[in-house]
Order: C-alpha cells, then structure tokens, then sequence
C-alpha cells in the first residue's frame, strides 16, 4: 500500500472509532479530502483508493486540476471565493463550502442561472471570532441564510466552521458545538451539511456532531 492509502485508511478508522463514540453511523460522515498543492499524481491515490469529494482553496488551481481529473468526483471549494471568480467556481465546483457574503451568494446566483445550474453551498461561519478568519459571524448567521432564500440557482445545504488552532484539540469542542447549535436551527432542507473538522481537530468535531471532515495534512502529510 502507498503511504498515502496508508494514512487514509488510518483516517478513515478514526473517523469510524469517532462516530461510534459519538453514537451516528460511521457512513453518514463524509470524508472531504483536501487537495490544495497536492499533485494530480497525489491525488490519483486517494482516487484510487475510492475517495469521491475533494476540496480546494483556489479558484485557479482547481479548473487546472478539472481539466486533467473532470467530474468523476465531487468539487468543493472551502477557500476564500472573491466575487470575480463567481463564473469560473460554478463551472469546476459541486458544493462550495465559503459563501460568507451576500455580495458572493448573489453573484454565484446569478452566473449559476446564466449557466442552468443549482449550485449547492453552505454558509461559512466565523466561529473562531478571529478578525483575519473570513465567515459570517455567528450572531447573524441565521438571519444571513434567511436572506439567501430569494436567491435562484442556489441552495443552502448547511454550515462550515473552522476552530482556532489550539494547544490542546479538546479545547475546540465549544467552537464545534456553537456551529452545532446554529446549524440546529436551521429549516430541515437545510440541515443536510455540517462541515467542521480538519487533521488536528476533525475527531472533537465528529463528537460534536459534524458530518462532514475537511482532511489534507493527515493524508498527505506536511504542505511545503
Ligand atoms: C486547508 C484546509 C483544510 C485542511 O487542513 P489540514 O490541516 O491539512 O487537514 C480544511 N479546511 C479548510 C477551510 C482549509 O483551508
């Protein structure tokens, strides 16, 4: 086995050892697995090994991966999505996990129509309150998404967070569970995704209830 398949089949077993503990179904928790600056060559092993959702954080990078692995995957985009790039990220993506802006959510609306498409998106939430983290803030999450609902060619499918990086992952829970309480709130169409969770901390955030894990280092290892 490569080293990769390795360390995808130990992440997929935590994942497992997490749901049990958490009391859900190992299979209701996707695996998104993370491939910014991941080589098509890197990525063709997780492929290989039956991995169907990748997610990246650039716009670019991902339509030049597009072009050599096409839609045999789901395409999710968890980056920072500037408005410029509303056109070209409803061509490459699936699900784009980052809407953190009306500006955004009516532009992807919009070239979503223009090319008969429903783009399916969650809402990104600023759960770590840190300035320089993008997301909406908590408190206007759900009056935010009530907004959304007179977009076309959207759908809101749930919510994504991210922790702060702490010393301890178990310091991370009461992040996860305020993301957990929000998305709790939600109509029921909408409570489909609940993405939290990445290498350092996505056990905490399945025990939190996340059914969705955002993992690239503990797949592939350091990024350069
Ligand atoms: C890079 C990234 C991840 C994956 O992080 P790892 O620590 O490599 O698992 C998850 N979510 C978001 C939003 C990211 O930008």
């Amino acid at each position: 086995m490569s080293l990769i398949a390795d360390n995808l089949k130990n992440v997929q077993d935590k994942i497992s050892k997490s749901a049990q503990k958490a009391g859900v179904n190992a299979e209701e928790i996707e695996l998104v697995v993370v491939t910014k600056t991941r080589t098509i060559e890197e990525i063709d092993d997780v492929l290989d090994c039956g991995i169907n959702n990748i997610a990246e954080n650039y716009v670019q990078e991902a339509q030049s991966k597009f072009a050599e692995i096409g839609n045999i995957v789901k395409w999710h985009m968890i980056g920072h999505l500037q408005t410029n790039k509303a056109k070209q990220a409803v061509e490459v993506f699936d699900l784009v996990q980052s809407v953190d802006s009306f500006d955004l959510a009516q532009e992807l609306s919009k070239r979503a129509l223009a090319a008969g498409k429903t783009l399916d998106v969650l809402v990104e939430v600023n759960i770590s309150r840190e300035e320089q983290k993008f997301g909406v803030k908590p408190e206007e999450t759900l009056d935010f998404i009530e907004k959304l609902a007179d977009l076309e060619g959207i759908v809101v499918m749930g919510l994504m967070g991210m922790a702060p990086l702490l010393d301890n992952p178990e310091d991370t829970r009461p992040y996860f569970r305020e993301l957990r309480s929000l998305w709790e709130k939600l109509p029921e169409e909408q409570r489909v995704y609940l993405s939290m969770g990445m290498t350092c901390d996505f056990e905490q955030a399945i025990l939190e209830g996340s059914n969705m894990v955002r993992i690239g280092t503990a797949i592939f290892g350091q990024r350069k």
